[in-house]
Order: C-alpha cells, then structure tokens, then sequence
C-alpha cells in the first residue's frame, strides 16, 4: 500500500471539499450538504492523521487490514469491507 501516494489523494480530497464547504457556505440554505461535507473533511484529516501516525488502513471495528481495493476506491474509509456493511459509514 502506497500511503504516499494515497496521502496526497487525501489532501486533493481535503482540498475539494474545502472549496465546496466554502461554495456552500455562500449559498449557505442546504445545511444537509453542508453537514455531510464537513463530515467527510473531519474522515479525510483523519485519515491523514493516520498515514503520519503509522496506523492506517487498519479497521476502526476489528482492528483487521482494509483491503488495498477499498483504499483505493475510499481512501478514507475506516471500516473493512465486513465492518463496513455492518456499520453505516
Ligand atoms: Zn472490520
């Protein structure tokens, strides 16, 4: 796994929603997105936090490896594929 370069997914990610956080902070009447958006940049630091801490791609719920496939699509993710159908990410 390559957290080199999924850190810098990351920070792209952290970036975009950064920029549709402040695009939605102008519009300012869907607080729904809004909320959602904020969420996932709070998922994105975290995984960023992660990469720097050493512990990443490793299930929040069973302490398993998350699937180089699931990194890839969900960088972010914090639950293995059999967690995350359980709990509701
Ligand atoms: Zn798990």
């Amino acid at each position: 796994m390559d957290t080199t370069r999924l850190k810098k997914v990351l920070q792209n990610k952290e970036s975009d929603v950064k920029k549709k956080l402040y695009a939605l902070s102008l519009a300012l009447h869907d607080q729904n997105l809004k909320d959602l958006e904020k969420r996932s940049l709070v998922k994105i630091r975290e995984a960023i936090d992660r990469i720097d801490m050493g512990d990443y791609g490793v299930c929040a719920s069973c302490d398993a490896a998350i699937s180089d496939n699931r990194l890839e699509t969900l960088p972010e993710a914090d639950y293995c594929d059999s967690c995350h159908s359980i709990i509701d990410e």
